[in-house]
C-alpha cells in the first residue's frame, strides 16, 4: 500500500465502542501511548441514543438495561458521576397471546433442568471447562432439548419468545448447555436489567473517551480500518482517513472490533485456520428496535382496549418512565427471525408494523405519533450484528480460542466474555486484553 502517513504508538485499539474505549483508557492511564481508530464519526459503538428531535427527550436504539452484577458498568458510570436509575415506574407489555398452560408446564421443566446442571460446571468463570459427560449439552439446541423430552409442541411459544427477547436468534440455534452455563456464571442472586443510565446509555462511552483524550490518548474517528499486518516488532494497520490511505504502527494493537467485522478485514499473516474456524461458529443476534414519540402517555392512563397477538414483536416498553415532559417514547422489540425478515422493510414498513400492533391495544395512538425511527443493527456495516448468542459447539469449541491472542494481537469484544451480549462482557474482555497488553510493554520496556 502507498500511505501517505505514518504514527506511531505503544497500543492502537480498534474500535470505540465500549470495549475498545475502556482498554484505551485502562492503557493511557498506565501512561502508555495509545491511539484509538474508529470507523464511525461517533464513539459508543452499538451504543446508540436517539436525541435528535425529541425535544429534550431520549430513547435507545441499542443497549438500555444494566443487571445487577455488571459491576463494570456499574462502577464506572460511578466514577465518572452518571445518574443510575431503577425503574420504580417502568411500563412494559408483550403483545402475544398468554402461554397455555402447557407451555407453562415446559418451561418450568426447561429451568428444572437447567438448574441440576448449573451444579455441576467446576469452574463457571471458565465454563467450557466442562467435564466430559456434560460435553454433548453443548452439541444439543434448545429446540433438540425439548424434542427429545416432548416438551416441544407445548413449549414452542415460550422457548421462542425467550430466545427472540434476550438472545436474539430462534431456540434452534441456542446451545442447552450455553444456558446451563450462564446460569451458573450469574449465580442466584442477581437482579436481571434493574439499572439503567438515566442520562442515557451513551454517556457512558462519551466519559470514556474524554476521560482517554484528557489524558493524551488520541482518538482517531472517521477511520475505517481496512488491513492489519504483523510483523515480529510491531503491528501496523492500514486505514482510511478522509479517503486517503493511512497506516498506524504500534508495538501491540487490541482488535475490538464486532466479530463479523474480523473476517472482512484483510490479515497479515492470514487469521489462523482455528480461528476463522471458531468465528464461523459464533451466533449473529438480530434485532431490530423501533422507537415511536407520542403526545402523551395514553398507555398510563387507559387500559388497553383489546390484547395484540403480534409474535414478530417481543416486547413493547416505555423509553421515557424517568424523564420529563408529557410526550412518551414507546420501544418496539423485534429479535430472531422476524428481525431477519423485517430487515427487507423500508423503516417506514416497519414502523407501520408497530403502529399497527399496537392499534389493537389502543385505536387512537395513531393521531398521537409525534416522530418514530426503526433501526435494523444487522444493516449497520460497523456492527453486522446485534450481539452474540452461543449456538452448539461455541461455548466449548470456539470461546477459549477466540480469547487468545495471536501474536501481538489482542482481542476484545462482548462475544468472548461469559457476559454473553453484554456491555459487561465487552468491558471484562478488554480488561483482559489491555492486562495482557500491559504485561507484554512491561516485559519489554521502553522501545
Ligand atoms: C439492540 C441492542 C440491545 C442491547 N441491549 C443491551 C442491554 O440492554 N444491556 C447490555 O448490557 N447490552 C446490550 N446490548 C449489547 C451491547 O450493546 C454490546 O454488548 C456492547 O455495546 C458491545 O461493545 P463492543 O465494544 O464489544 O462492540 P461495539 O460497540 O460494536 O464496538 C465496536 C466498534 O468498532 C467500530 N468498527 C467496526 N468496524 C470498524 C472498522 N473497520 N474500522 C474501525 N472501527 C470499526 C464500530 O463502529 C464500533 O464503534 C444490546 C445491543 C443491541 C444492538
Amino acid at each position: 500500500m502507498n500511505d501517505c502517513q505514518n504514527q506511531r504508538y505503544d497500543c492502537v485499539v480498534l474500535g470505540a465502542g465500549l470495549a475498545g474505549l475502556y482498554a484505551a483508557y485502562l492503557l493511557r492511564e498506565a501512561f502508555y501511548s495509545v491511539g484509538l481508530v474508529e470507523a464511525r464519526a461517533r464513539v459508543g459503538g452499538r451504543v446508540c441514543t436517539w436525541r435528535d428531535g425529541l425535544e429534550g427527550q431520549h430513547a435507545e436504539l441499542g443497549p438500555e438495561f444494566i443487571d445487577s452484577n455488571h459491576t463494570r458498568v456499574l462502577g464506572l458510570a460511578k466514577h465518572f458521576d452518571l445518574y443510575v436509575s431503577t425503574r420504580p415506574n417502568f411500563w412494559g407489555v408483550s403483545p402475544t397471546p398468554p402461554a397455555a398452560r402447557a407451555a407453562q408446564t415446559a418451561w418450568r421443566r426447561l429451568w428444572d433442568e437447567v438448574y441440576e446442571h448449573t451444579h455441576q460446571i467446576p469452574e463457571p468463570h471458565c465454563p467450557w471447562q466442562v467435564p466430559d459427560a456434560l460435553k454433548p449439552l453443548d452439541r444439543l439446541s434448545m429446540r433438540d432439548w425439548a424434542e427429545q423430552r416432548g416438551l416441544w409442541q407445548a413449549g414452542e411459544p415460550l422457548f421462542r419468545r425467550y430466545a427472540r427477547n434476550l438472545e436474539a436468534t430462534e431456540p434452534e440455534h441456542l446451545s442447552f448447555l450455553s444456558i446451563v452455563a450462564q446460569e451458573a456464571f450469574y449465580g442466584e442472586r442477581v437482579d436481571a436489567g434493574v439499572y439503567r443510565l438515566r442520562d442515557g446509555t451513551e454517556t457512558l462511552p462519551k466519559a470514556l473517551a474524554h476521560g482517554f483524550t484528557a489524558q493524551g490518548g488520541e482518538l482517531l474517528l472517521n477511520t475505517p480500518v481496512e488491513a492489519i499486518q504483523q510483523t515480529a516488532q510491531g503491528v501496523r494497520v492500514h486505514c482510511r482517513r478522509e479517503g486517503n490511505p493511512y497506516t498506524i504502527e504500534a508495538r501491540y494493537a487490541i482488535v475490538a472490533l464486532p466479530f463479523p467485522v474480523l473476517t472482512q478485514l484483510e490479515w497479515t499473516p492470514a487469521l489462523s485456520p482455528q480461528r476463522r474456524d471458531a468465528l464461523s461458529l459464533a451466533g449473529k443476534g438480530a434485532v431490530i428496535r423501533t422507537l415511536i414519540q407520542f403526545r402523551t402517555r395514553f398507555w398510563r392512563t387507559h387500559a388497553p382496549r383489546a390484547r395484540a397477538n403480534q409474535p414478530d414483536i417481543t416486547a413493547i416498553w416505555e423509553e421515557t418512565d424517568l424523564q420529563n415532559g408529557e410526550m412518551g417514547i414507546l420501544s418496539f422489540w423485534t429479535g430472531g427471525e422476524p428481525a431477519r425478515r423485517w430487515g427487507s422493510l423500508s423503516e417506514q414498513a416497519r414502523i407501520e408494523q408497530c403502529l399497527q400492533t399496537l392499534e389493537v391495544m389502543y385505536p387512537e395512538c395513531r393521531a398521537q405519533v409525534l416522530t418514530a425511527r426503526s433501526y435494523d443493527w444487522q444493516a449497520d456495516p460497523f456492527a453486522l450484528h446485534a450481539y452474540i448468542h452461543h449456538p452448539p459447539g461455541y461455548l466449548t469449541e470456539a470461546l477459549p480460542l477466540l480469547r487468545q491472542p495471536e501474536g501481538r494481537v489482542y482481542f476484545a469484544g462482548d462475544y468472548l466474555s461469559m457476559f454473553v451480549g453484554y456491555m459487561e462482557g465487552a468491558l471484562e474482555s478488554s480488561a483482559a486484553a489491555a492486562h495482557g497488553v500491559l504485561q507484554g510493554l512491561t516485559r519489554e520496556g521502553v522501545s
